[in-house]
C-alpha cells in the first residue's frame, strides 16, 4: 500500500536537510522508540507469523494472536484524543520488556532516553549498551518506506540527523503538523481499532 502523497512529500522536504540517514546508521537514537500506527503493525505481524522477525538476543514468544502480539510488544496511546499510535516497548538487560508510562508524546521520550535499564527498542537486532554503537540496526528496515506503508514504524521516519547521530529535535509546529498529518491521512483510527478488537475497549 502506498503512503498517501502528502507524507511522503513532507518527509522528502525533512530528509532533504539530512546528511546522515538511518538506513546506514546503527540506530543511535532507538532508546526511545518512535511510534507505529495500525498499518505498520499488521505488516510486522506478517513478519513475526513468517518466522521473519528476528533479533539475535532474544526469541519473540511464538504463537500469539495479533492482539496478543500487540499487548506483549507495544503501548497504546492516543494522541490529541483521536490518533491512535503503538510505542514499541524496549528491553530490559534480563530480557523483560518496559513500558512507556502514560506520558505526552516528548515525556515519555525523554523518559526512555533517561532510563539506564533500558536497552533499547524491542525490535532493534541486539540490546544497545550506552556509548556502544556498533552492529546496531532496526530490524524493520524496507528500502520502500519511503512510499510505502511498510513494517518501518510511521513515526521513525520522522526524525533525522545532521552530522553523525546528532538528531535534529523537530519544532512543536513540525511535530503538531506531523500528527496532524497522520490523523488526516489514517481517519478515525480509534474507531477502527475499537470495530475490529472490541475485546479489548478499555
Ligand atoms: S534519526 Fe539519526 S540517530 Fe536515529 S536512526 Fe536516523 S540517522 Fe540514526
Ligand atoms: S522500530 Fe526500528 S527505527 Fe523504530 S525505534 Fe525501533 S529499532 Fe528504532
Amino acid at each position: 500500500m502506498k503512503l498517501p502523497s502528502n507524507i511522503v512529500n513532507f518527509l522528502k522536504e525533512r530528509q532533504a536537510n539530512a546528511d546522515w540517514h538511518c538506513d546506514q546508521c546503527n540506530s543511535a537514537c532507538c532508546n526511545g522508540p518512535g511510534f507505529a500506527l495500525f498499518e505498520n503493525i499488521e505488516i510486522i505481524y506478517e513478519k513475526y507469523i513468517s518466522g521473519t522477525l528476528l533479533r539475535s538476543d532474544y526469541i519473540f514468544e511464538v504463537n500469539l494472536s495479533l492482539s496478543q502480539f500487540i499487548f506483549k510488544y507495544f503501548d497504546r496511546t492516543i494522541i490529541n484524543g483521536r490518533l491512535l499510535v503503538f510505542f514499541p516497548k524496549t528491553i530490559a538487560t534480563d530480557n523483560s520488556l518496559i513500558s512507556i508510562p502514560p506520558y505526552s508524546y516528548w515525556e515519555a521520550r525523554n523518559y526512555l532516553f533517561r532510563r539506564q535499564s533500558s536497552n533499547g527498542c524491542i525490535f532493534l537486532n541486539k540490546k544497545q549498551n550506552k556509548n556502544d554503537y556498533t552492529n546496531n540496526y532496526c530490524i524493520l528496515h524496507n528500502a520502500n518506506h519511503d512510499n510505502d506503508i511498510t513494517e518501518k514504524p510511521m513515526d521513525c521516519l520522522f526524525l533525522y540527523c545532521k552530522g553523525v547521530r546528532n538528531v535534529v529535535n523537530p519544532t512543536t509546529t513540525e511535530t503538531t503538523y506531523w500528527f496532524s498529518l497522520l490523523d488526516y491521512s489514517f481517519p478515525n483510527s480509534v474507531e477502527k481499532f475499537n470495530k475490529r478488537f472490541p475485546e479489548l475497549i478499555d
